[in-house]
């Protein structure tokens, strides 16, 4: 299992979990689930192997199927804030 070094931020200790990650690709956003990434027990920052951030890349690019759709909603904070 691999080892990570305290959190560059504020050194807490930085342990493995399965998490969901919002992925973006160019101008494409998928949602991968249960992903192994180091995160940070007191600040919560992420750490991504750089063999994990390929995958996910290959992932955003169509090369592996989708287990299903999921709709999300697009909101323009400046035209929110306009009107
Ligand atoms: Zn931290």
């Amino acid at each position: 299992m691999m080892k990570y070094d305290p959190c560059e931020y504020c050194d807490g200790q930085v342990k493995k979990q399965n998490v969901r990650v919002d992925h973006w690709w160019k101008s494409k956003l998928v949602v991968i689930e249960n992903v192994p990434v180091g995160v940070c027990s007191r600040c919560g920052e992420r750490y991504y192997e750089a063999d994990i951030l390929r995958r996910l890349d290959r992932i955003a690019q169509g090369e592996v199927a989708s287990v299903r759709q999921m709709k999300i909603s697009v909101a323009d904070y400046r035209r929110i804030m306009a009107a």
